[in-house]
């Protein structure tokens, strides 16, 4: 009897709170499906989360191997991430290595039976470059629709957002806020703020430092965070110790960054690491925070 009163109080609470009832609603989690960088390490993919609310899918960039790793996560368990249900993407910026996996997540999805466009969100230059990559994909698009396969006529179709900072979106289940990140000479770099019934879960995107990021944690439920080695061998050359110290944080900096924004858990991705043992790093950022952080691997769940 108890558990239903409880369950009765749950209901008029989120009910109270503004979002749609939804009892059966399971927590907002995020999906780290890639953790890589350029490198071509084979145990980590190109940059690429998934925030999952509601069995949505909200993908953040799209590094190589995105719909691959979906399907991997998809096989773990989360039915969000089947590649036809990839619907909706937020990209912090358009370095390659968080883009490569672009004309991927705009045909494979389709030729699997999508048949909704991508919506695709992110700084301005994206729409030059989508229009690109539907060009260079033209003949392939023909051969589907007009040959056997009879491919349908919408799901390789984009629907390009360029954002500025603010709330660039909001449905029944999250409310999205972009935000300004230092990412070296790029004009427009952005992190994410994802707010759900539940969650507030803040991804920093690629960058160095910034107040920004704390300002929108402040206390959130799960802060993803980027974060380089300070110790690797191309900082003893000047321009790539400029390159890092601008574009990027070192973990003593994510230490700093992570004790004043207070999230409750700390997921480090984007681990641009090469040859710093992971011993290295916790000593590092310990330095600085107290609070519960890990250093994520691909596909894990938070
Ligand atoms: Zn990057
Ligand atoms: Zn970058």
């Amino acid at each position: 009897m108890k558990k239903y009163f409880l369950a009765f109080v749950a209901a008029v609470a989120s009910c109270v709170s503004g979002f749609a009832v939804d009892q059966g609603a399971a927590p907002a989690r995020v999906v780290v499906l890639g953790t890589g960088t350029p490198s071509a390490d084979p145990e980590r993919w190109g940059p690429a989360l998934a925030v999952v609310v509601n069995d949505r899918a909200y993908l953040i960039d799209c590094g190589p191997g995105v719909v691959r790793r979906a399907a991997a996560a998809e096989k773990n368990g989360i039915a969000a991430l089947k590649a036809k249900e990839l619907k909706i993407v937020f990209i912090t910026h358009l370095h390659s290595d968080h883009t490569l996996g672009y004309p991927d997540l705009i045909f494979s999805p389709w030729v699997l039976g999508r048949k909704d466009a991508l919506e695709a969100y992110g700084p301005h230059g994206l729409k030059n470059m989508t229009s690109h990559i539907e060009k260079a994909w033209t003949e392939d698009v023909r051969i589907r629709r007009r040959g056997l396969e009879q491919a349908n006529a919408t799901g390789y179709e984009v629907k390009v957002h360029e954002i500025q900072a603010g709330v660039v979106y909001r449905d029944e289940n999250v409310t999205v806020t972009a935000f300004p990140v230092k990412h070296g000479i790029w004009k427009e770099a952005y992190g994410y703020k994802f707010e759900t019934r539940d969650r507030k879960i803040v991804i920093s995107g690629d960058t160095a430092p910034t107040d920004e990021v704390v300002k929108a944690c402040d206390g959130c439920d799960v802060l993803l965070h980027e974060v380089y080695n300070p110790h690797g061998d191309e900082l003893n050359d000047p321009h790539w110790k400029e390159y890092f110290r601008t574009f990027h944080t070192s973990p003593a900096e994510l230490g700093e960054i992570a004790r004043r924004a207070r999230p409750k858990l700390l997921v480090v991705y984007h681990q641009v690491l090469e040859r710093l043992p992971e011993s290295d790093l916790v000593e590092q950022i310990k330095k600085q925070y107290s609070g519960n952080w890990v250093s994520a691997r691909d596909l894990s769940v938070y």
